[in-house]
């Protein structure tokens, strides 16, 4: 078997591809998508808390703005590449169309490794890479939100700095900050309340019982470590979860609070009292019901989507699944709900917090987490719906719904024949 090609930008490309074909509408629509309109590049120096300056380099691809401002994250992390980049702006476009949330998609990050770097220097980073990419961001252009190794700190820094350039308070800027400084209540746990909204809609359009569903959990950090406390109020036990040290496994459930507070004293899930270590292979296809990938891309892949025993797949990462293991994966009968689709509830309430900035009106968090289950209750019904009525798997029917949308948009817009 020849290798399967893991470049998640050719991957997104044929996801778009094939959607356009199949939707049978103008192909334009697909050469519109195919590359960002545009990816701005910096490099900037720093000085080190040891006075030394190093130089950072930084990217923001802003795929499209069809359906809105652009939108999505920016991560801080050791790769930062174009063509990644590119990708995860794409999936931001298809993600916001698919809940109807009224943005078109980006995506960004400086590479760096925030593990070896002081608080200081992450401060000097977020200031130096905003100020670089000022007169292309802001409230009606392009919306930074946090991704992987991001926080609402960097969002308020980062808020901070764009605000004094302009010359005046740009709380609408960027989403995820903290709330003193206009985030949104249930910003934080966002991402993972969504996947567990559209989990515990697949559970029931499955007809499976709650109390007795077993789940594992790749990755116990922002959207990992909610998902598993809100599964677990729900009923479910938490047979296994693992972060970039190590891996546990309790076929007897393991409590989720508890070892939330165990890794934030210890760093890790490792040694957690009463489990046993599992590799993340191990952890991948273990005896489960529900499989929560929370870390980051291409986990499962041609090599190990044979030996998935979960029966429904909740992607809480963005682009967690390789397109061989989708089509093992649906072949097998096993629902995967795809990250533009399974982990929007962040991008969601993503744009609860702008709407309140613009305003400068505050919901209540109950407001925040009805009006979002609210939108990824009726995602996830459209997407189901489409998966059944077209006889393919949820995520090309996430991409067929989101991608009529956009041809839409552009047709009513006058940017095709
Ligand atoms: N980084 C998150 C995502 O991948 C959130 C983006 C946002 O809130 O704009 O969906």
């Amino acid at each position: 078997m020849m290798a399967e090609n893991l470049n998640i930008f050719k991957i997104v490309q044929n996801q778009i591809k094939e959607a356009v074909k199949l939707l049978g509408i103008d192909f334009t629509v697909y050469e519109i998508l195919k590359e960002p309109d545009r990816v701005i590049e910096v490099s900037f120096p720093v000085k080190m808390d040891d006075g030394s300056i190093k130089v950072f380099k930084g990217l923001r691809s802003q795929h499209s703005n069809a359906l809105g401002p652009y939108k999505g994250g920016l991560r801080f992390h050791p790769t930062v590449e174009l063509d990644e980049a590119k990708a995860l702006s794409m999936w931001m476009t298809i993600k916001c169309a698919v809940v109807g949330v009224p943005y078109g998609g980006a995506k960004g990050g400086v590479e760096c490794n925030p593990k070896n770097l002081t608080e200081r220097e992450q401060e000097r980073i977020s200031r130096e890479f905003i100020k670089n990419i000022a007169s292309d961001v802001g409230p009606e252009k392009d919306i930074p939100a946090p991704d992987v190794y991001t926080n609402p700190q960097v969002m308020a820094w980062m808020m901070d700095e764009f605000s004094k350039v302009r010359g005046y308070n740009n709380f609408g800027l960027i989403t995820g900050k903290p709330l003193i400084v206009g985030g949104s209540k249930g910003r934080s746990e966002a991402t993972g309340r969504g996947c567990v909204i559209v989990t515990r809609e697949a559970i029931k359009a499955l007809e499976y019982d709650m109390n007795d569903v077993r789940v594992a959990i790749q990755g116990f950090g922002n959207a990992g470590s909610v998902a598993a406390r809100l599964l677990h109020d729900l009923g479910a036990k938490i047979v296994a979860c693992n972060d970039s040290s190590a891996g546990i496994y309790n076929p007897d459930g393991i409590d989720p609070y508890d070892l939330l507070e165990y890794k934030s004293d210890m760093g890790s899930v490792k040694n957690y009292p009463g489990t046993q270590e599992v590799t993340n292979d191990e952890l991948l296809t273990l005896d489960c019901d529900v499989l929560i990938p929370a870390a980051l891309e291409n986990q499962i892949t041609g090599e190990n989507a044979q030996n998935i025993k979960a029966k429904i797949i909740g992607e809480a990462a963005n682009g967690p699944t390789t397109p061989e293991a989708d089509k093992i994966l649906f072949e097998r009968g096993i629902l995967t709900l795809p990250d533009i689709l399974a982990n929007a509830g962040g991008v969601t309430v993503s744009y609860f917090e702008w709407v309140q900035n613009l305003m400068n009106y505050y919901w209540t968090e109950q407001e925040v987490n009805e009006r979002m289950e609210q939108m990824m209750m009726e995602a996830f019904e459209a997407c189901y719906k489409t998966h059944l009525n077209y006889g393919v798997h949820m995520r090309l029917a996430a991409y067929l719904l989101a991608v009529q949308r956009l041809g839409e948009a552009m047709r009513i817009r006058g940017w095709l024949d």
